[in-house]
Formats: C-alpha cells, sequence, structure tokens
C-alpha cells in the first residue's frame, strides 16, 4: 500500500517534531543529495503557463528513488481564497515503480525552501550575519524567517510587504520569538528602508511581472541576496544590473536560465553550481565586500530530499495512512478480476 500524508498529517509531523526540527533535517537531506548531485537524472521543470499563473511538474531520479511534484504558481489566487502556491507529490521505488508515499507538498514545499535558503546562505553570506530584510511577507515568509533564526544565525528581521496585513500575521504569527527576545521585527514603510544596513536580503514577493523589488542602488557591499519569488518566465523580482555586480550561484542552471533572475542575462552571463560550493569544489564568497546571491527556483531535488526526510518522519512517528492507489493482487496478472470483483481482491497492506 501506498503512505499517504495529507495536511492534517502534516500539521501533526510539526506539532509532534516541531518546525525547526524538521526545517534543520531537511536542509541535511537536501545537502546530503546535493553532494551526490551526479547521481541524478535531472531536468528543468515541464510548465503550463495560463494568463494567471503556471502549473509545473518536478520529477527527478536516483538509481533507487523516483520523486515528482507538482506545483501552481497563481500570485491572484489570495483574492479568491486559495493560496498562490499549492503542491502535492510522490516518491517512487525506481526497482518496481511501485508508489510509496503520496504526499501533500504545500506546507512540505515551505519547509523545503527555506531549508534550501538556509543552506545556500550558510555557505554564501558572510559567516557574522545577523541582521535579514525580508521583502514579501506572505505564505513562505515565516518559513524563512525561522530557517535563517535558527540555522543561520538571523538575529533582525526588517519587514515589507505592499500589504500591510501579510506583516501583521507575520509579527503575530512570530510573536512566540519576539516575546523570547530572541528575534527582533522591525516594521519598515518601504524595501529601500527594509534593505538599508541589513547582512542579508530575502525577497520572497509574489507578482506575474518583471518587477524591480529590488533595484541596483539599494545593494551594500557584503550582502547576501537570496532571491526567491522569482521563479517563472516573466516573473522577477531583480534589477538585471545587481546581477552584473554579484556572484551568482544556481540550484540546476538550465532551469535557473528560463525561470530565475538569470532569465535577464545573455547566454554568456557567469554563474555558480550551489553543489559545487558545498561539495568544496566550488569556491563561495571570495571576500566580505563581495555582494553573493542566491537565484532561488527551486529544484526538483529538493522536493526528492523532503520526500524522503518526510516518508521517514512520518513512519517513525506512526503519523499518516495508507491508500490503494495501485492495486495489490494476489495474481498480479489478473486485472480483469480486481476490475470486476463483487467484493475486494486487494491484498491486505504489508
Ligand atoms: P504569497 O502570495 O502568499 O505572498 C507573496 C507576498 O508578496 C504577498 O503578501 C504580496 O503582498 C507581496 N508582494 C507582492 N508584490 C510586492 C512588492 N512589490 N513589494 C513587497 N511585497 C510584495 O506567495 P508565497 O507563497 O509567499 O510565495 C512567494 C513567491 O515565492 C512566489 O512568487 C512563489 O512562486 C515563490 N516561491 C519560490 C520558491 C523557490 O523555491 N524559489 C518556493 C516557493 C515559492
Amino acid at each position: 500500500m501506498t503512505r499517504y500524508i495529507d495536511v492534517h498529517d502534516m500539521q501533526a509531523l510539526v506539532r509532534q517534531h516541531g518546525l525547526a526540527p524538521m526545517m534543520s533535517e531537511m536542509a541535511h537531506a537536501i545537502r546530503e543529495d546535493f553532494l551526490r548531485w551526479e547521481d541524478f537524472d535531472k531536468s528543468p521543470r515541464t510548465a503550463n503557463h495560463s494568463r494567471d499563473g503556471v502549473i509545473e511538474l518536478m520529477p527527478v531520479s536516483d538509481n533507487a528513488l523516483y520523486a515528482f511534484k507538482y506545483v501552481n504558481g497563481h500570485p491572484k489566487n489570495p483574492l479568491q481564497g486559495l493560496s498562490t502556491v499549492m503542491a502535492f507529490g510522490v516518491l517512487a521505488d525506481v526497482a518496481t515503480g511501485y508508489p510509496e508515499l503520496l504526499s501533500e507538498l504545500t506546507i512540505t514545499t515551505a519547509l523545503r525552501t527555506a531549508a534550501t535558503s538556509a543552506m545556500a546562505a550558510k555557505a554564501l553570506a558572510r559567516p557574522e550575519s545577523t541582521t535579514m530584510a525580508l521583502i514579501g511577507n506572505g505564505s513562505q515568509s515565516e518559513f524563512q524567517a525561522i530557517a535563517f533564526m535558527t540555522q543561520v544565525g538571523i538575529r533582525t528581521l526588517r519587514v515589507f510587504d505592499v500589504d500591510p496585513k501579510a506583516t501583521d500575521k507575520l509579527v503575530a504569527n512570530l510573536r512566540p520569538y519576539t516575546d523570547a527576545g530572541t528575534l527582533d521585527i522591525v516594521r519598515c514603510a518601504s524595501t529601500r528602508e527594509a534593505v538599508r544596513g541589513a547582512d542579508i536580503v530575502t525577497t520572497v514577493t509574489a507578482d506575474k511581472t518583471n518587477a524591480t523589488i529590488l533595484s541596483a542602488d539599494m545593494i551594500e557591499p557584503g550582502m547576501y541576496l537570496n532571491a526567491v519569488g522569482g521563479d517563472c518566465p516573466g516573473k522577477t523580482e531583480l534589477d538585471a544590473d545587481i546581477l552584473n555586480h554579484a556572484k551568482v550561484f544556481v540550484e540546476y542552471e538550465p532551469q535557473t536560465r528560463i525561470e530565475g533572475e538569470l532569465q535577464q542575462m545573455s547566454a554568456g552571463f557567469v554563474t555558480y553550481p550551489l553543489w559545487k560550493v558545498l561539495a568544496g569544489t566550488a569556491t563561495g564568497r571570495e571576500h566580505a565586500a563581495q555582494v553573493t546571491l542566491f537565484d532561488s527556483v527551486g529544484f526538483a531535488l529538493e522536493d526528492l530530499s523532503a520526500l524522503r526526510y518526510v516518508h521517514a518522519l512520518s513512519q517513525r512517528l506512526g503519523v499518516g495512512s495508507t491508500v490503494h492507489l495501485v492495486p495489490n493482487m494476489a495474481n498480479p496478472k489478473d486485472l480483469f478480476a480486481c476490475a470486476t470483483a463483487a467484493r475486494p481482491v486487494l491484498r491486505k497492506a504489508a
């Protein structure tokens, strides 16, 4: 039978295990897989675009596991009570093709994106970084804040969103940390004000347009830019000139060329693979005054890592259920009997 993790199960995992430990352990799983980069069969995701959004399929595999994620991006969705990003996915056994896990991936995507951001920041930001500007205070933002606080050492957040209600929500959700004195939040009146003096700038806005959330004159020497929101053709957040003056790191370059800030640059523009920096075979930041930039778009391998982590955690904590997603038959050649049975002929769960 296929293990099934729905949104309630994911809530139970977060309740029982804790958000910060899950993001830290997920970052560890992602790092393990990035260090085996060449073992994976990789491709840019398949995207179906429409006027207001995109629906994408993200497959990846090695010789043991296959994963895919279904994910959308519809920035106007919150106006009709839906999330901008919604996702689910499957983890399957490569030897047989059997789907081992069917899981919600909306919450998991926020966890894995923040885990990946923190993992990249640890490699590319100045180690003494304590202040982060967080531009865009929607669904992903608290996860980014907590991962940077617990994994990177951020103590002050300078926040801005064009929607003040989104910032109200972020401030309320992070109150346990501000009340405990582990985090200061500074509400700012503009992106420019939020960015001033920050060690790290995270942009996680949603708008299906070539936006200029950050312009080149806002960037200070030594900043680390974690550009998360530009992840689709025609949807970017940074002034192209910022890339001309930064060292730019990517997940999987063929996909980032299509979807990232990189879509604004010529084919000859040089980038550096994050996995090589993690593996110690490429240099990350070269000096304290260098501006480094992670052009994050979200790569399928991060979802495979997240799925195998969620699978193991759910088994360990006894969370989730099983579903008959594919038939388990006594005679695997007798699909007809399975289809026409008066009573179920499906084998009990293993
Ligand atoms: P969301 O709609 O919940 O939140 C986005 C926020 O951005 C909103 O509160 C909106 O008011 C704000 N915003 C829009 N334009 C702005 C501007 N000019 N200045 C300041 N704030 C602005 O969306 P979300 O789920 O938080 O996702 C944010 C973005 O991150 C989306 O574009 C999504 O596609 C992307 N994303 C990327 C990855 C990745 O791996 N790189 C993963 C998940 C989501």
